[in-house]
């Protein structure tokens, strides 16, 4: 089954106690489709300035990543963020946002992006986020992530967008920003009455909790010693997460627990080097190999995966 992801590819530059990088390439699209495609095919819709070179670009090179979505500007900048995060990883820092193209894109998606199974609407303006999904004929999923800047800017139409999606990612501190709600159990569920069936909570180097209309499920993130770099962790896991659903014939509640492993499987490789440095040198056997090591180490009860 195929996906069709919105966001941002960008350039980013990055301060971590262990580093800093000036220019790099970022963007929430990015990410997820670099680590969707290890499960499913991905149609990328974006934009990008000319500053965006091919060479930058050789990263969805040789993937299962169709870039007939990915507009390229002329004259124009990419996206550009700036981050910074101290010792505690969990916590990012925005220290500059430039939407450069990103202000004037009003992506048209084609008959193939509209009719993927999967729409993944990654971090982006909501609504731009709504146009897209209003173009889609039904995906049989629609899932959302958003960030604190969109909670801050553009509240009610990230509240329009929640009664219209399945399955929204979002983080702890975003949770509570939104709902004003110290309990995030409590915030959960002020988010799910809106309309959604299952709530993503990420949460850092705690892992993951998913919270549907009636269950809950939590796992840690897989306990890496060396964390380098905390960007794209989330993009990543979504990417994981959703391709690995994207590759399953039915979705239920145990491929649904899978799926959230395989997301925070992705997401440890990428927090070991900057941008995707780690991330494009992993093969599908890392990923599988990665996925057996978390079981064993957190007696996840899963004996077959991937076996349908
Ligand atoms: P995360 O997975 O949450 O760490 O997201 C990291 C990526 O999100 C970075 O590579 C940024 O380029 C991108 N990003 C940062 N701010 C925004 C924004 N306001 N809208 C869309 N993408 C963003």
């Amino acid at each position: 089954m195929s996906i069709t992801v919105v966001g941002t590819v960008a350039f980013d530059a990055i301060q971590t106690p262990f580093g800093r990088v000036d220019r790099c390439i970022g963007g929430s699209a990015t990410y997820f489709s670099v680590a969707a495609s290890f499960f499913a095919s991905v149609n990328l819709v974006s934009v990008i300035g000319d500053d965006f070179s091919d060479d930058d670009a050789s990263v969805f090179k040789g993937r299962k990543i169709n870039l007939d979505g990915l507009q390229r500007i002329k004259g124009a900048k990419s996206f550009f963020w700036s981050g910074e995060y101290g010792y505690d990883l969990n916590v990012a820092k925005t220290r500059d946002t430039q939407l450069n193209v990103l202000a004037e894109f009003q992506p048209k998606l084609n008959e193939a992006q509209r009719t993927a199974d999967v729409l993944f609407l990654a971090n982006a303006q909501p609504d731009l986020q709504m146009d897209v999904l209003k173009q889609c004929k039904r995906p049989r999923v629609v899932a959302l992530d958003t960030m604190n800047y969109w909670i801050n800017t553009a509240k009610e139409s990230l509240t329009r967008l929640f009664r219209e999606v399945d399955l929204i990612l979002i983080n702890e501190a975003e949770v509570r920003q939104y709902t004003q709600e110290p309990n995030l159990v409590k915030g959960a569920r002020q988010i799910l009455s809106l309309g959604a069936d299952t709530l993503v909570i990420k949460r850092g180097e705690y892992g993951v909790l998913m919270i549907t209309k009636d269950a809950i499920f939590a796992a840690p993130a897989y306990p890496l010693e060396n964390v380098f770099d905390p960007t794209g962790a989330g993009d990543t896991f979504a990417g994981g997460f959703l391709g690995y659903l994207a590759s399953r014939s039915e979705i239920h509640d145990r491929e649904l627990r899978r799926a959230i492993v395989f997301g925070s499987v992705l997401a440890s490789f990428t927090v070991e080097k900057f941008s995707l440095d780690r991330l494009r040198e992993i093969t599908l056997s890392d990923v599988l190999e990665r996925y057996q090591d978390f079981r064993a180490l957190t007696h996840f009860d899963d004996p077959e995966p991937m076996s349908s």
